[in-house]
């Protein structure tokens, strides 16, 4: 389950014990070579007993590959009808799988993967906190909203990322909006304190300990 990586790198943030720490690891493994690690292969169901309780997230941590694999198939399947029945638009399954499957799954993947390697290395940070994460605009907007990484360090319980009126959160207008709909509530936001803190960049753990090496 992603969940139990997920907090074990808030348990350890940036120290020996987090998953994939740029500062610790170095940049490759932080970024997608942590995946790939027999020792990140097991899920520790310790740290996720309160997700675990969901048959529906044990099921699709049982058989991982279904959807993504659903997907693809489906891909396929508007391919091969749409060159059958419209080919003036010359597309194939296969085309349909490559462009719509293979390439944003790619880009994906590598946007997820640079909020924990890039996140933790470049950008301002607006709180001190004992890691080096940062808020990454260029990082929030490929993954709508989750770049603002240092807010979330802060405030790792919150559903809103962004904070002030220039950090934009897409991902947080989707929960509002799962909300008006009745289908997510006890939101959590940051404090009003912290909505009104000016950006600082205040220096990051690994600076501090790199210029005291
Ligand atoms: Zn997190
Ligand atoms: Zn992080």
């Amino acid at each position: 389950m992603v969940g139990a990586h997920h907090r074990q790198h808030h348990r350890y943030t940036d120290r020996p014990g987090d998953p994939h720490s740029p500062l610790v690891d170095g940049f490759w493994y932080s970024h997608a070579l942590w995946i790939f690690d027999p020792d990140n292969a097991e899920t520790d169901m310790g740290r996720v007993q309160d997700l675990a309780r969901f048959p529906e997230l044990r099921l699709l941590e049982r058989f991982e590959y279904v959807v993504p694999a659903a997907f693809a198939l489906a891909a396929f399947a508007l391919g091969a009808v749409l060159g059958h029945v419209a080919p003036g638009l010359h597309t194939s399954g296969l085309q349909m799988v490559a462009w719509g499957f293979v390439v944003p799954t790619i880009v994906l993947y590598h946007s997820t993967f640079a909020v924990n390697s890039l996140a933790h290395r470049f950008g301002r940070r607006r709180f001190e906190t004992p890691d080096a994460s940062r808020n990454n605009w260029l990082i929030a907007a490929l993954v709508l909203g989750e770049g603002w990484h240092n807010n979330h360090h802060r405030f790792p319980n919150s559903a809103r990322q962004g904070i002030g009126r220039f950090e934009l959160d897409p991902t947080w207008w989707g929960i509002r909006a799962l909300a008006a709909c009745g289908l997510a509530s006890g939101l959590r936001c940051p404090p009003a304190w912290a909505m009104e803190h000016k950006p600082a960049s205040v220096p990051p753990l690994g600076d501090r300990l790199e210029r005291a090496n």
